[in-house]
């Protein structure tokens, strides 16, 4: 019988999922006062459960530095009047607004951010000051891609697609004094209380993508952690940026200060050539190359799983297409 078919209330289960937690703990160094949680609707769902469980006092800040951090936000006006704290798309390079450029409010609930940037290719390069406010980190599309101070932040949750495991888990990290009673009419499910009381199983858990995460975990563990994966995902980015610096085809709308490791933005500055180089690169073996529909250009996304060897034969055939176009 696999993880799929068992009951997740079976003991070969119950050491499966304590084994997932034990590892991320370990493997991300999380403190004791923190609580994991395993859930399910993705990141997406954090953006309506975060204010349903903490704006109580009416509003927030959001650092709006990408879609989905806008995404967040744009949620969060439902429960609240968060307020937008800081921009990094208002300019025609992508960018993370520095400490002095946040406007940000004392008396809000919390700070949010995303620290990756999957689709505009940004990463924080620093984590902002709030002043004591709590801090709350979407980490979706960086998640174990280097190590991270769990300590600095009331909150950090991820959907699992990118470097945990398949779609259909969403980790929450939650520090306990952050937690709080929340009203009765927020539903069962959307209760961080609740879940923490079912010990992610108040029904029934996303069982398999939960095993993968161990499995995946024992693998980081098996390349050294994620000092070593660090390591790793700065040599895969270097050949593209590297390259990207001495190309006089293709540039990145990114600033450079804070480019992301796992979403290396680039485009030639003509749409139509964007998408003959995206439809030569499928035609090679190398799809997915066009940037999100929403902004066009091209992206290489290079998560954790991706080789070194892939990051080269992609950098080699950007060299041969801009001989023939330059
Ligand atoms: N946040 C970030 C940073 C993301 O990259 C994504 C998905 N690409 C999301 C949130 C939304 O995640 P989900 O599809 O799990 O709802």
């Amino acid at each position: 019988m696999s993880v799929m078919e068992m009951s997740h209330r079976s003991k070969v289960f119950d050491d499966i999922i304590k084994t997932a937690e034990a590892k991320l703990r370990s493997v991300m160094g999380i403190p004791e006062n923190y609580k994991v949680l395993f859930l399910q609707g993705g990141a997406t769902q954090q953006f309506a459960m975060i204010p349903m469980n903490f704006m109580q006092g009416g509003t927030a800040d959001y650092v709006v530095t990408g879609t989905w951090s806008k995404k967040a936000y744009q949620e969060a006006q439902k429960f609240g009047e968060p307020k937008e704290a800081g921009n990094g798309l208002d300019r025609d390079e992508a960018y993370i607004p520095r400490q002095d450029e946040l406007t940000l409010n004392p008396d809000a609930d919390y700070v949010h951010i995303c620290e990756n940037n999957t689709i505009a290719g940004t990463k924080w390069d620093y984590t902002p000051d709030t002043n004591g406010v709590p801090l709350i980190n979407d980490m979706s599309s960086c998640i174990l891609s280097e190590p991270v101070d769990v300590s600095k932040y009331a909150m950090i949750y991820a959907g699992a697609q990118k470097n945990m495991a398949p779609a259909g888990l969403t980790v929450a990290i939650i520090r306990d004094d952050f937690l709080k009673e929340v009203p009765a009419s927020v539903p069962t499910m959307l209760n961080y209380n609740i879940q923490v009381k079912g010990e992610s199983m108040h029904n029934t858990p996303p069982c398999w993508p939960i095993y993968v995460l161990m499995e995946v975990l024992t693998w980081i563990e098996g390349k050294g952690g994620l000092e070593a994966m660090k390591k790793l995902n700065e040599e895969k980015a270097a050949v593209l940026y590297d390259y990207l610096a001495e190309s006089t085809l293709f540039k990145t709308q990114v600033d450079l200060k804070s480019k992301s490791l796992m979403n290396v933005c680039f485009n030639t500055g003509d749409a139509e050539l964007d998408a003959a180089f995206a439809k030569e690169a499928a035609d090679k073996g190398m799809p997915n190359l066009k940037g999100h529909r929403s902004v066009g250009g091209l992206r290489a996304s290079i998560y954790n799983a991706f080789p070194i060897e892939g990051v080269e034969a992609l950098v080699e055939f950007m060299r041969e297409f801009e001989a023939k176009h330059a």
